[in-house]
């Protein structure tokens, strides 16, 4: 085992790197105050997600999927961008980093200054329709609730539905996402336990692989240098050191 301080490690890969890739999870946002789904505190120990996050519940208890939905989703919107999300946007603005795939929703990556933004599970911003796929903002879709267990399209009167991918969804940004990780040469996973798939297979997808998490990670025993801590200070730190 290396004795160097592991962000000098990860400091030292990027630099002999030509693209490197970071994969986002719930983690990166916590610092933001939106909880993820596996700590102590976390989503998990509050809701069960399959129960308000999945196909089959929005499909079968429409009301109750709405209801659970607006309420998971309001201090996603409302949440700013934190340190770890501002140091990727720099990190890849210097290019040192060519694109961030994140699972998360909440666009804070974008909100911080991210241009090359993958979002594997969909986002808050929109809304369509099951049938003739009209879109508006989630926001006014949400307003609907007020008059109506759930929102309906204008156009042709079928159910709208969030742009998130919900268990049951078929992710379909992650063919790209698997693309551009096989061809970097250095996957950075930041905030995300690997247990969620398939976004978890990219990490194996990696050519290398490093990892800053607060927590082990099912990915760490492929792991070239594995920073365990916060990712807003680790991150900042890692830029410090690189710009
Ligand atoms: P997860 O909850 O399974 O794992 C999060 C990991 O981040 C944990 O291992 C934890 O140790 C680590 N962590 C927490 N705070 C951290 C911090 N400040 N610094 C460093 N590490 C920290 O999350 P996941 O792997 O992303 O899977 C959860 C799924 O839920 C994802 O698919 C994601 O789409 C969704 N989700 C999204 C949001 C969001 O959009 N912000 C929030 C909750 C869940
Ligand atoms: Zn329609």
């Amino acid at each position: 085992m290396s004795l160097r301080n592991p962000i000098d490690e990860l400091a030292e890969l990027m630099r002999s790197s030509k693209n490197v890739v970071a994969l986002t999870g719930a983690g990166i946002s916590t610092e933001s105050g939106i909880p993820d789904f596996r700590s102590p505190g976390g989503l998990y120990s509050q809701i069960d997600p399959m129960e308000y996050l999945s196909v089959e519940s929005m499909k079968s208890r429409p009301e109750k999927f709405w209801r659970g939905f607006a309420q998971i989703m309001s201090p996603m919107t409302e949440a700013p961008p934190n340190n770890g999300h501002f140091a990727l946007a720099q990190l890849e603005n210097a290019r040192y980093i060519s694109t961030v795939i994140t699972q998360n929703i909440d666009g804070l990556h974008q909100k911080a200054g991210s241009k090359n933004v993958i979002e594997l599970h969909g986002h808050l911003r929109t809304a369509h329709c099951y049938d003739c796929s009209w879109d508006c903002s989630l926001t006014d879709a949400i307003a609907q609730l007020d008059e109506s267990p759930r929102p309906f399209c204008p156009l042709c009167g079928e159910p709208l539905r969030p742009n998130v991918v919900l268990f049951g969804d078929i992710p379909a940004e992650y063919p790209h996402a698997e693309t551009l990780v096989a061809q970097g040469d250095l996957l950075i996973v930041v905030g995300s336990s690997l247990s969620v798939s398939p976004a978890n297979i990219l990490a194996f997808r990696a050519s290398r692989l490093a990892i800053i998490n607060r927590d082990q990670t099912e990915g760490d025993r492929q792991a070239e240098a594995i920073i365990r801590g916060n990712a807003g200070e680790s991150l900042t730190l890692l830029t410090e050191r690189l710009i």
